[in-house]
C-alpha cells in the first residue's frame, strides 16, 4: 500500500483535518468537497487508505459504491439537480490530486458545462447549509 502519512483524505478520518462531514458508517465517509465543482459536490471515501482503484480491497470498494449510491440519492432527493456526475480519478494524468480513492458526486443543471474541480474554495458556511440540506434528506 503506498505511503500515506501525509494523506489530506486520513487526517480527515482521524479528525485531524477539519471537514463539512455529511456521512459516516464503519467504513465510509462523506464529506463536501472544499473547492465545489457546483453546489453539493459531495466526496465518498472508504476509512481504511487506498490511493485509488487498484489499491482499494474488494469489500471496501463494495462499500463505498453503496454509499456513493445512499449519498447521490440524497444529493438528488435535497437539491433535486438535472443529473449526477459519479466521477473518480486514477493518477495524475487523469486529474487525481488527492491520492486517496474518493468518488466525486457533482450536481448538474441541464446545459451546464462544468470541469472537474471548483475555481475557488467555498464559504464553510455555505458548504455547512447544503451538508445540512442533504442530511435531512435522509428524513423519511
Ligand atoms: P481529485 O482531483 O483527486 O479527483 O479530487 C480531489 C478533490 O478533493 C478535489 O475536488 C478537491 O477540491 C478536494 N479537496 C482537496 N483537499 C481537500 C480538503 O482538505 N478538504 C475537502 N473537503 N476537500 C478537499
Ligand atoms: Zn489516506
Amino acid at each position: 500500500m503506498s505511503d500515506h502519512s501525509n494523506c489530506i483524505f486520513c487526517g480527515i478520518v482521524r479528525g485531524d483535518i477539519p471537514a463539512v462531514r455529511v456521512y459516516e458508517d464503519e467504513h465510509t465517509a462523506a464529506f463536501m468537497d472544499v473547492q465545489p465543482a457546483s453546489p453539493g459536490h459531495t466526496l465518498v471515501i472508504p476509512k481504511a487508505h487506498a490511493a485509488n482503484l487498484f489499491e482499494i480491497s474488494a469489500a471496501d470498494l463494495v462499500a463505498t459504491t453503496l454509499t456513493t449510491q445512499r449519498m447521490a440519492r440524497l444529493v438528488q432527493k435535497a437539491l433535486a439537480p438535472d443529473g449526477i456526475r459519479i466521477m473518480q480519478t486514477n493518477g495524475a494524468a487523469a486529474g487525481q490530486t488527492v491520492f486517496h480513492y474518493h468518488v466525486h458526486i457533482i450536481p448538474m443543471q441541464d446545459g451546464q458545462r462544468l470541469g472537474a474541480h471548483g475555481r475557488e474554495r467555498a464559504d464553510p458556511e455555505v458548504l455547512k447549509a447544503l451538508a445540512a440540506k442533504i442530511q435531512n434528506a435522509l428524513r423519511p
